[in-house]
């Protein structure tokens, strides 16, 4: 089992929904976190007082994951204030739905640069570092839509399934290093990009969920935690979360 104390995590769009809780529950671990924002200063400012007032350490660095050179600049302030990455958490995503009949290229570059680009961009930035770590990990957040598709979601699917086809190359050629990489692929769970969908819409896919529910942004934090934790001897992998909706 490895020991999370003081190793030090960077969770991209850590300050809020997922990446919140992600960020909060590796604190809880004795993990230093670098909360990366966008435009969510607030939350990320929220979320640090929280963190100290549990005890742990965060540091909060704005920056657009879907720019190398902002991803860079992320990492290198990263360094700067910790002194060290062990953990990479690639949780930065949007969605611009539409169906592909009305998506517009301009939709389509957005949600392939924020959600897939990015994790070139942090990974090469982070992972000479990474390499340093008796025990790296780098866990992208990709989606069950990356695995079974969704309705006017072409954008986001192919985005989110790049990221599977990724973490499977990668973790090969990071096999040999003590850095694992896997995925997550989050079900529907009950944050911001969940909530934006018309309640009529929320109700039909509940009916669809075997658990009968949405899954919440802590459900997540803890495989992360596992993986971080326990996952020395897992690499290349999809861990499911998502209530049994996709088997
Ligand atoms: P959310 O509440 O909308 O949060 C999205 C996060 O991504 C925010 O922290 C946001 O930061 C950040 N972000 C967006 N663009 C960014 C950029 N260019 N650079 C840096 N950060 C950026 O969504 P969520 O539900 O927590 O989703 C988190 C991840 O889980 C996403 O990758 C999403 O695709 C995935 N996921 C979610 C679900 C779900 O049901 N909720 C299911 C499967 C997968 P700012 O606010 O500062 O821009």
């Amino acid at each position: 089992m490895t020991d999370l104390n003081n190793k030090v995590a960077i969770v991209t769009g850590g300050g809020k929904g997922i990446g919140a809780a992600i960020s909060m529950e590796l604190a809880r671990n004795g993990v230093k976190v670098v909360i990366n924002y966008n435009t969510s200063i607030g939350s990320a400012e929220k979320l640090i007082m929280d963190i100290k007032e549990i005890g742990g350490d965060a540091y909060a660095v704005q920056a657009d994951v879907s720019n190398l050179e902002e991803s860079k600049k992320l990492v290198e302030e990263a360094i700067d204030h910790f002194g060290r990455i062990d953990i990479l958490v690639n949780n930065a995503g949007i969605t611009r739905d539409s169906t592909f009949k009305k998506l517009s290229e301009e939709d389509w570059r957005t949600v392939i640069d924020v959600n897939l680009t990015s994790v070139y961009n942090t990974t090469s930035a982070a992972l000479s570092y990474l390499l340093e770590s008796d025990a790296g990990r780098i866990i992208n957040i990709s989606s069950i839509i990356g695995q079974a598709g969704g309705f006017g979601q072409t954008n986001y699917a192919a985005a989110k399934a790049g990221m599977i086809g990724y973490t499977k190359s990668l973790a090969l050629e990071l096999a040999k290093s003590n850095v694992t990489v896997n995925a997550i692929c989050p079900g529907f769970i009950d944050t911001e990009m969940v909530q934006e969908i018309p309640e009529n819409v929320r109700e039909k896919i509940v009916a669809k969920i075997p658990q009968r529910r949405f899954g919440q942004p802590d459900e997540i934090a803890r495989g992360i935690i596992y993986l971080c934790k326990d996952g020395e001897y897992i690499t290349g992998q999809q861990l499911n979360i998502n209530g049994g909706l996709y088997m």
